[in-house]
């Protein structure tokens, strides 16, 4: 650990040499020099400063559900924002939602207050900010379908709003993804609908994940994107892989895109996983699979 880091602002807990492995879904990953958890927003902006001008390299952390943490951990300070943005506001058609707001929570709520939108994110289990950053998706429906606005913090701590078309939203794509900026908030216009054919869908949705879907296994979703006119999972099925392991990591045998952690596996099982399906399903297709999922930490 090379800085000392403390605040002002009495608020934000440190955590010294965090594992990640207790913050990600996958339940992998290393220790992080500092875990902050800021519990208000000065405190978060506050955070952001001093990190920036210390240069000390950080992370935002949502639900840790779509993040392989490498076995050696993340040197710098992962910044965990539950509780200083753990909210909701519905006005009108409009729903407002702190960015550590679960996904989930949120597609419920709106379903149940007769608003249409969110049904396609009843089982995406990440947080409002990962969302926006991932512009996650299911059933044809995405968050840039409904995303009017974000509240976002700046490396300068300078708060500023980015508006839909700014982010550039693409398949799992946002312009975030190569913008050091910390979502807030995010604004979403919802439609109003009959309220039991929005439950319906919400609920055919649900089923079908839970069908086809290995839950409640330790996983990260999707592993790989879907290749143009392709499913991976489609691909990675007919190469043969499902079952395939190295170490605790293995090919989900109900969904091939997925990889379970099936007891003690480190990110070096899943990595040398992802690359062994990579150069199979080169081999027979000629397709190169690219993750969705984000690798981050010491290599
Ligand atoms: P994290 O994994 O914590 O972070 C992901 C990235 O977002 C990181 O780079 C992080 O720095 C950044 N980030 C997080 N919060 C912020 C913020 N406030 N501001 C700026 N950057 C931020 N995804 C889909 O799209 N569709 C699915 O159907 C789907 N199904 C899933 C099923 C299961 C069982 C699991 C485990 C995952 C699934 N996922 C799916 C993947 C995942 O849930 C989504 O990508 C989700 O949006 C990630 O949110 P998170 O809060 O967990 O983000």
């Amino acid at each position: 650990m090379q800085h000392e880091l403390s605040f002002r602002d009495p608020e934000t807990e440190v955590i010294c040499n965090e594992a990640l492995a207790r913050h990600t879904t996958w339940k992998i990953g290393g220790p992080a020099d500092y875990l902050l958890i800021p519990k208000t927003k000065a405190g978060l902006i506050e955070a952001i400063q001093t990190l920036t001008s210390q240069h000390v390299p950080w992370l935002i952390l949502g639900k840790g559900s779509n993040l392989l943490v490498t076995d050696k951990g993340f040197r710098g300070a992962v910044i965990k924002l539950n509780r200083a943005l753990d909210f909701i506001r519905i006005e009108g058609n409009m729903a407002h939602v702190g960015a550590a707001y679960s996904l989930i929570k949120l597609a419920a709520l709106t379903s149940k207050h007769g608003l249409s939108g969110f049904e396609f994110a009843g089982g995406i289990p990440g947080t409002v900010g990962g969302a926006v950053y991932m512009n996650a998706g299911a059933n044809g429906a995405d968050i840039s379908q409904i995303f009017q606005s974000a509240e976002v913090i700046l490396e300068s701590g300078e708060v500023g709003r980015m508006y839909a078309d700014e982010l550039q939203f693409a398949y799992r794509h946002s312009a975030l993804q190569k913008k050091r900026a910390i979502v807030t908030e995010a604004s979403f216009q919802l439609a109003y609908q009959d309220s039991d054919s929005i439950k319906k869908r919400f609920n055919q949705n649900k089923e079908t994940r839970m069908r086809t879907q290995p839950l409640p296994l330790d996983c990260a979703g999707s592993v790989f994107r879907n290749p143009p006119n392709a499913y991976a999972a489609k691909l990675i099925e007919e190469a043969g892989l499902k079952g395939v392991r190295y170490g605790d990591a293995e090919v989900s045998s109900k969904h091939a895109n997925f990889i379970m952690n099936m007891g003690h596996a480190r990110a070096a099982d899943v990595l040398n996983l992802i690359q062994h399906i990579q150069e199979k399903v080169h081999a027979q297709y000629q397709v190169q699979l690219v993750p969705e999922i984000i690798v981050v930490g010491e290599k």
